[in-house]
């Protein structure tokens, strides 16, 4: 049992760091990453019900590809079909297996916070019990600067972290030793993109478009 929840708190810190990455260094601008890494984040707080239209593959295409390398180790203990080699890897194989379906089901769980229609009851009863994002809580992330609550998985670990100041931590030692400012584009692109004053009304389109569920 506790090698699943460590399964599944991984895959909320991995989210939260590649989440993190994408959001706060480099630029839209930039050769292959800027496009393909960096930009879809960076859209997604200027447009965050964007990908409320996007469909399954779009939405999980990336994630499912990302643990095919995981899935295929995993393999390797059971197609070696030895009962023994199992047990002794036991607690190994069950934080594998939690770790890769909670980071293939991350963006799909993310998705799910940004509908504020009708959902499954099953589905507001896992956000509700806080086992997948809850809608309230991803809010936080999505008021300007974007600069806390990366966690997008269960987001289990999104209040600890702030607590110790982690991410903050993080980008002042990475702006010691590179120079580089956090989210130093950020402004410059979402006024290039939708022209200004875009990130004002932004907040005032999330704030209306958010019940007070
Ligand atoms: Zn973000
Ligand atoms: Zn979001």
């Amino acid at each position: 049992m506790v090698f699943n929840i460590c399964g599944i708190i991984s895959a909320d810190f991995l989210s939260g760091l590649v989440h993190w990455m994408a959001d706060t260094w480099g630029s839209v601008e930039l050769t292959v990453v800027g496009q393909a890494f960096i930009r879809p984040f960076r859209e997604h707080h200027i447009d965050p019900t964007a990908i409320t239209r996007h469909d399954f593959i779009e939405t999980n295409g990336d994630n499912f590809m990302a643990i095919i390398p995981g899935l295929v180790y995993l393999l390797y203990f059971f197609r070696s079909n030895e009962y023994k080699i199992i047990c002794l890897n036991y607690n190994w194989i069950c934080y594998l297996f939690l770790l890769a379906i909670f980071v293939a089901m991350t963006n799909q769980i993310h998705q799910l916070s940004h509908i504020y229609g009708p959902l499954p009851v099953w589905i507001l009863f896992l956000q509700d019990m806080h086992i997948i994002l809850p809608r309230k809580h991803h809010r936080i992330h999505h008021i300007s600067p974007h600069e806390t609550y990366f966690c997008i998985t269960t987001g289990w670990l999104n209040f600890p972290l702030e607590i110790i100041h982690f991410w903050s931590a993080l980008e002042l030692i990475i702006q010691s030793i590179t120079g580089c400012k956090p989210r130093s584009d950020d402004l410059k692109w979402a006024q290039k993109g939708l022209g200004a004053p875009t990130l004002p009304n932004t907040l005032n389109h999330i704030e209306q478009a958010i019940p007070s569920h």
